[in-house]
């Protein structure tokens, strides 16, 4: 495996959709579709925004949303040519699109795929024509077969499948045929993300005025063991609290959030954390547009124009940050010495009683001086993370 620790990993964010689902609180807007190119040489001027840097590597690029594939392919083309002006990409990049099925044709995925995208991430969420419904999205799961096996047959060797489950009122035949449909797509990648319904969406709404049910949560942990096993048997391996990969095919981008590496985020509301800062983008597409092609005048690395939040990491936070990514990876989890020579001191003595008391409660266990999360860790991550808050 290469070691990409110093190399960054940068995320493009497209914050555009043709219509929002019921669950969504992304940084997307439906009603901008004119802004596009516009949108797409104000996110070109942000990545060449940094090209006075000398030698900045990157290993991976991620295009996430929103919906991605609603940029043109000659926006990605030019998206990845400023990529490749201001950085040196690794020989083994990963560079990952987020497509939904009813934006792509075979034609589509043909460029994208000639402009260097190797990994995909299809937007799949049910094989069930009422759950889709529920979840406001508009393709059905013939578009999803048929997107997945277009990208196959264009040379997509690196295929992920996002799917929900634990929805109000679905029952554990329904998530098995769920994922059992999506099995016969044959994907490299499994993405499984347990609902949770947030304030302000549609959901919540119908939640609040009694339209559904709240998901029952002891459910979900069967339908998330009845994916463990299935996906066990099936030969994935589960890498992650909700991802699962066939040998060789885990995500390079999401691995180097999790193992706490740098990575810098461009357009609209984009995340980053670098040189000891962790930083946003403004959110709204007009204002970005507005603030990148104003004169620009010079920000210190990482930043650009478009950066309105910046957080200085203590020492506190980055070793609870350390924690928080780290002990999600559920076969590496977190090196007890790497963090000891890091920070000065070891986990055990930076959280004093805590984690002893996280492995006398089985959730926590240490193996080969790592610390790693226990089955029943998994089903209760949440509450492990809270106590490095
Ligand atoms: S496609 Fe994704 S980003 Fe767009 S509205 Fe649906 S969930 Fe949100």
């Amino acid at each position: 495996m290469a070691n990409h620790s110093s190399s960054l990993s940068l995320y493009l964010h497209i914050p555009f959709c043709r219509q929002r689902c019921s669950y969504c609180d992304f940084n997307t807007y439906t009603s901008v579709s004119d802004l596009r190119d516009a949108y797409t040489n104000a996110l070109s001027q942000e990545i060449r925004y940094l090209s006075t840097e000398r030698n900045l590597f990157a290993h991976t690029v991620f295009l996430g949303g929103g919906t991605p594939s609603l940029i043109p392919a000659e926006g990605i083309r030019e998206l990845l040519k400023a990529v490749r002006e201001v950085f040196n990409l690794s020989n083994d990049n990963e560079i990952s699109m987020e497509i939904n099925p009813e934006s792509v044709d075979k034609i589509y995925l043909q460029k994208i795929r000639d402009l260097g995208v190797n990994r995909l991430s299809i937007g799949v969420q049910s094989s069930l024509s009422t759950e889709l419904q529920l979840l406001g999205r508009e393709h059905d799961f013939d578009a999803a077969m048929k997107a997945a096996e277009s990208s196959r047959e264009v040379g997509f060797e690196n295929i992920n499948l996002d799917l929900i489950f634990g929805l109000p009122g679905q029952k554990l035949a329904n998530w098995r045929t769920s994922l059992q449909d999506i099995l016969e797509l044959d994907p490299d990648h499994l993405s499984l993300y347990c609902l949770t319904i947030e304030p302000g969406t549609p959901m919540q709404r119908w939640l609040n005025a009694g339209t559904i049910q709240s998901p029952d949560p002891d459910l979900a942990a069967e339908q998330f063991l009845y994916a463990c096993e299935l996906l066990a048997e099936m030969g994935y391996e589960h890498y992650e609290i909700s991802n699962w990969a066939r040998p060789g095919k885990q995500c390079e981008h999401n691995l180097s959030y999790w193992r706490n590496h740098e990575y810098l985020g461009f357009g609209a509301g984009a995340h980053g954390h670098a040189a000891g800062f962790r930083y946003s983008t403004v959110k709204q597409p007009r204002v970005y547009i507005r603030r990148l092609g104003e004169k620009l005048t010079r920000q210190e690395y990482p930043f650009t124009p478009a950066t309105i939040d910046v957080q200085k990491l203590s020492k506190r936070e980055a070793m609870s940050d350390t924690m928080i990514t780290e002990l999600r990876l559920l076969q590496e989890g977190l090196d007890i010495n790497s963090f000891e020579d890091k920070f000065g001191v070891s986990p055990q003595d930076a959280y004093p009683g805590i984690i002893e008391q996280l492995i006398n409660w089985e959730l926590l266990r240490i193996n080969r001086q790592r610390l790693l999360l226990t089955e029943r860790g998994w089903f209760l991550s949440n509450q492990v993370f809270y106590r490095f808050m």
